[in-house]
């Protein structure tokens, strides 16, 4: 072991960013975000409201906030969703004011969104937002994976794969596509895409007085 003291660590304030994954069903989206939040402790999940009923293991403020029809509403009429959308039938919305307390602090928040939801968090929070669309390697895989889930009956999976060209159609909306082939490979590119884009100058807001101190002012 070595006596030499650790290097300086230098901390810049930084303004956290909202990172968007969306995917056909079946592509990889929700694997991928499992292992990012294991990789990397500055990222939080985004946790959603929705009108849609539990499902068994799902528990209340973690997995989703369930709501009644009269609450979602009532949360739509205050302005209190930085987003939110019908999706299979069932509403839901992200709450913003957790959202904006991580970014103040410097945390970085994932997102489990829909392409409409992407449009509207693109259409209020520009600056902040890191999108990406994974798409899967052929028409065949998804099918695969979308079997290899297990969960879903043949009428969910043969449903799901005629939503998933109406889903990649969006793909051209998206600030980054990764063609998830080899999973250690997306991974890794998607965590390659976090550390560019949390080193963008806008983000970085203690900048000018870092500099300021630097050049002796
Ligand atoms: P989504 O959240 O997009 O619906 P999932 O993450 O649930 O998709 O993945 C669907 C299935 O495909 C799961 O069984 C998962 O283990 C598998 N899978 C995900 N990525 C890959 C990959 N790169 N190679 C092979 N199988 C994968
Ligand atoms: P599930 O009911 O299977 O958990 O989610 C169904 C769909 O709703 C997924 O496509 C997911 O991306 C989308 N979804 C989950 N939370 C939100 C949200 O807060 N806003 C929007 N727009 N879509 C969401």
């Amino acid at each position: 072991m070595s006596d030499s003291p650790d290097p300086p660590h230098t901390t810049i304030t930084r303004r956290g960013l909202m990172l968007v994954l969306s995917s056909p069903s079946g592509a990889g989206k929700t694997t991928i975000s499992r292992a990012l939040l294991q990789l990397d402790g500055g990222l939080t999940m985004s946790i959603s409201a929705t009108t849609r009923p539990p499902r068994p293991g799902e528990i209340n403020g973690k997995d989703y906030i369930f709501l009644s029809h009269d609450d979602f509403d009532r949360m739509v009429r205050n302005s209190e969703f930085l987003e939110h959308a019908e999706v299979f039938g069932n509403f839901y919305g992200t709450p913003t004011a957790p959202v904006q307390t991580a970014l103040a602090a410097g945390h970085d928040v994932l997102f489990d969104v829909d392409w409409q939801g992407t449009q509207q968090l693109r259409q209020n929070a520009r600056a902040d937002l890191v999108s990406i669309f994974i798409l899967p390697p052929s028409h065949d895989e998804l099918e695969r994976r979308l079997h290899t889930r297990a969960q879903d009956s043949e009428e969910v999976v043969r449903n799901r794969m005629s939503k998933a060209s109406a889903e990649m159609s969006h793909w051209a909306e998206y600030d980054y596509i990764i063609v998830n082939d080899v999973l250690e490979t997306s991974i890794a590119k998607v965590e390659a895409i976090l550390a560019a884009e949390r080193l963008r100058r806008e983000r970085q807001v203690g900048l000018p007085d870092f500099v300021h101190e630097l050049r002796g002012e």
